[in-house]
């Protein structure tokens, strides 16, 4: 057996179809890192985090270390590539979601929708001054769309307006349930321009004028990612920090949907973590003198758990 299959063996036990066998030498390493760095620094408190409603010191920083988006070890054999494979960007998903929902929901804020609004909604300079740091962690930063009073409508709803005076923008409006907001050093926060009548996206900082954000509190569920309410009064931003290329309400869509993708890998991510754990828990659960795994009904279970699971990483891969 080869080091590679011998490390997806202990990595993917759960990938009965052998999907990963896919990925290049140089992701599996890469993979193998990130579980490891998971499981030994992160594994200890994570129960912790979750009833605390707090994030793990230096998750965000641990992952920039490791360079996801241009790391070369994820080039190998692709150097021209612009971006990792799309079956790495599943397995890296997976991983993380396997391990813990919440940290890839967080991760996944930064990484998709908020990178991705500089990626592609910036002009050239914008993509140039922010997209690198982003990418390396320097910066953090969320995604602040949806308001108040609209959230499945925000497409012809938005009550956040900007005001153009001069070079300058004046807003005003609140978001609501923006993830990481507290911790981002810059929002992208959609507005109406009160002169087009249409959606653009203004870079905010938190520390601004007029800049409120309060966590909300007492979630049921991904407690890890702190949600918030950021209210905005008479906030000033520069014609420089309006990202050149929204437009519409059309140019977010697309940012919406580059991300879509991911979501499922993060659901698939969350089945392989459930079978992880049912898998331990039956195995040391003793019940009439027996593990519990001996029972075929427990059992009928577990293997329900494990058909579902090859169908989604199938339909991800
Ligand atoms: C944990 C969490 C994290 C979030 N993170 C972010 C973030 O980082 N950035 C951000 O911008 N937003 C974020 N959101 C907001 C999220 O995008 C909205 O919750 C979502 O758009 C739905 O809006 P709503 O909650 O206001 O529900 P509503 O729009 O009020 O919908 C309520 C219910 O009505 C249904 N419904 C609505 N319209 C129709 C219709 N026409 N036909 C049939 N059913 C309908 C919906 O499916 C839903 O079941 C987050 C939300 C949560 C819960």
């Amino acid at each position: 057996m080869s080091n590679k299959e011998q490390v997806l063996k202990e990595l993917f036990p759960e990938d009965i179809m052998s999907i990963s066998k896919g990925l290049t030498e140089g992701e599996v390493q890469f993979l193998k890192q990130l579980d490891d760095l998971l499981e030994s620094k992160y594994r200890k408190d994570i129960n912790q985090h979750w009833t605390e409603a707090t994030i793990p010191e230096g998750f965000f920083e641990d992952m920039g270390k490791l360079q996801y988006f241009s790391n070369p070890l994820l080039f190998e054999g692709r150097e021209n590539a612009k971006t990792t494979s799309q079956l790495f960007q599943f397995f890296m998903s997976y991983v993380l979601a396997r391990f813990d929902v919440s940290l890839v929901t967080l991760l996944g804020v930064h990484q998709g929708l908020g990178h991705n609004i500089f990626l592609f909604g910036g002009s050239k300079e914008q993509v140039a001054k922010y997209v690198p740091k982003l990418q390396s962690h320097e910066l953090r930063t969320c995604f602040a769309l949806t308001e108040p009073d609209h959230g499945s409508d925000v497409a012809g709803g938005l009550e956040t307006g900007a005001e153009k005076h001069g070079d300058k923008w004046i807003i005003n409006g609140s978001k609501k349930w923006i993830g990481g907001a507290n911790v981002a050093d810059v929002m992208p926060v959609f507005a109406i321009n009160k002169e087009t009548g249409k959606p653009a996206c203004f870079v905010v900082r938190p520390e601004q004028e007029g800049v409120d954000i309060e966590v909300l509190q007492h979630k049921i569920a991904l407690r890890i990612v702190p949600n918030a309410l950021i209210t905005l009064k008479d906030v000033e931003v520069s014609e420089a920090d309006r990202l050149q290329n929204i437009n519409s309400f059309k140019d977010i869509a697309k940012i919406l949907y580059s991300t879509r993708a991911g979501v499922a890998y993060m659901a698939t991510g969350g089945i392989a973590g459930t079978l992880r754990a049912t898998l331990d828990y039956v195995k040391q659960r003793k019940q009439f003198g027996r593990p519990i795994s001996q029972y075929q009904l427990v059992q009928e279970k577990i293997a329900l758990i494990q058909g579902n699971l090859a169908q989604a990483m199938a339909m991800c891969a």
